[in-house]
């Protein structure tokens, strides 16, 4: 690098005309000496080469430096494109980004809009979370408060695709943090973060927990749950991911809302709204579907018809709505008794009540009904702060026994009932 320096200064005008000047004095000198009009002429056009060598070299020496800073201000110019390119390409993969949350956002609400029922919506929401984030490690869970109690309870989460138990069914303290405040709640790191007091918190043993965020699903200013992402891992989840959150926790909050409003038709739909129980219109349906099923599985199934006793004289005594309280203190009490799965309980009308026992012998269910019976006749209720007492007679038909028709079941159930009126009252009579 030094040589090649070097050799440049030796090849540059300047050396030459350095070079030149010594013939050229010497010429000179010469000339004038021995008075020599060639050698001074000779020494004059050397001077004049020397000149004009001088004159271009600065010339060149002034095109250069132009030349350079030409160049400097196109580096210049270069940087600051590559700059405004780098700016440039940030702000198109920022826009990217958005336009596929954009397009992942309307897929949730897409789905969401589709999903009917509060299972099916509480679901899909967790799942769409989960592949809105794209992460196996993370856990999504959807909390819901209970329409009456106010309780938080679990009703959906997922782990990657897998739905995963949950123990803490009510929630931890992070949850109760945000029942509290109803502000979305981003925790980088469980370990450091000075709103909770960690040693008070009993980790989940498969579980284990780092970082997390939580949003309130609200409807105006009432929340109706929380929906929470957390992660093994901290410092997991930035601010654009909770925003986001938030943005998908208002959607979920909508779907929700309308599954709810669409249970509560169907519920006004199905159920009589004094008691809660199943309209007889149900019963009609049920009756068809379970016989069949009953007949595939050669299973029986038995249908008990119950009629409080003088019911008349409670309304008489005491007024309508005393006796409305009674019809739904049955009804409770039917609830609580007839619990196991595939007991289907029917306002029938008025002070009639029917229950449909799948998979039970008639023998089975006689006992059942004797027990209900006894359970009612023990019961105290108090009617306009008078303790008093009710009672109920019971009529049973089994099918396929007593009856292959749902027509006929109902029946014979209904003529065992008649009999057990007959008889007295307070008891149960088979078909
Ligand atoms: P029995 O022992 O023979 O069944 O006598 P009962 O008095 O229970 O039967 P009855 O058929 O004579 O009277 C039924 C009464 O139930 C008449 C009706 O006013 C009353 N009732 C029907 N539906 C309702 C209701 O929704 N609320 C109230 N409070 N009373 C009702
Ligand atoms: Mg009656
Ligand atoms: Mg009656």
């Amino acid at each position: 690098m030094i040589q090649r320096q070097r050799l440049q200064s030796y090849n540059s005008p300047s050396f030459l005309a350095v070079t030149l000047l010594f013939p050229l004095t010497g010429f000179f000198i010469y000339g004038t000496y021995f008075d020599s009009n060639f050698f001074v002429g000779l020494a004059w056009v050397l001077a004049i080469c020397v000149g004009i060598m001088v004159f271009f070299h600065l010339r060149l020496l002034h095109v250069f430096s132009s030349c350079d800073l030409q160049k400097q201000d196109h580096v210049e110019r270069g940087n600051l494109l590559q700059e405004d390119l780098r700016k440039e390409q940030q702000i198109i993969n920022a826009c990217r980004v958005k336009i596929v949350n954009y397009y992942q956002l309307k897929n949730v609400a897409e789905r969401l809009s589709s999903s009917l029922t509060l299972p099916d919506t509480t679901k899909t929401l967790s799942e769409q979370v989960n592949q809105f984030y794209g992460h196996d490690d993370l856990t999504v869970i959807l909390y819901l408060f209970h329409s009456k109690t106010g309780e938080l309870g679990i009703s959906s989460s997922q782990k990657g695709q897998l739905e995963i138990n949950i123990k803490a069914k009510k929630g931890d303290l992070f949850d109760q943090w945000i029942a509290k405040t109803m502000k979305p709640l981003l925790v980088e790191d469980i370990r450091s973060d000075f709103r909770f007091d960690i040693s008070k918190f009993k980790m989940e043993e498969d579980r284990r927990l780092r970082s997390l965020m939580s949003v309130p699903l609200m409807i105006g200013s009432k929340a109706i749950g929380i929906l929470r992402v957390d992660s093994s891992n901290e410092e997991h989840f930035s601010n654009e991911d909770i925003r986001l959150l938030s943005t998908i926790a208002d959607l979920g909050a909508i779907a929700i809302e309308n599954a709810q409003l669409y249970e509560r038709v169907q519920d006004l739909a199905t159920r009589d709204s004094l008691t809660g129980l199943l309209l007889k219109r149900q019963l009609l349906e049920r009756l068809s579907q379970e016989m069949s099923r009953q007949l595939v599985r050669k299973k029986d199934l038995a249908f008990l018809m119950i009629d409080l006793d003088h019911f008349k004289r409670y309304n008489d005594t005491f007024g309508h709505i005393a006796g409305d309280i009674v019809l739904k203190t049955l009804g409770m009490l039917l609830t609580e008794f007839f619990r196991d799965p595939g007991d289907l309980i029917f306002r029938y009308g008025g002070e009639e009540f029917s229950v449909l026992l799948t998979d039970c012998p008639k023998k089975k269910a006689m006992k059942l009904a004797e027990e209900f019976r006894q359970k009612v006749a023990e019961q105290t209720i108090v009617l306009r702060r008078e303790k008093t007492k009710i009672t109920v007679s019971i009529g049973i038909a089994s099918f396929p026994e007593d009856a292959q028709l749902k027509e006929d079941l109902i029946q014979k159930a209904d003529q065992a009932l008649y009999v057990a009126k007959a008889k007295g009252r307070n008891q149960v009579v088979g078909a």
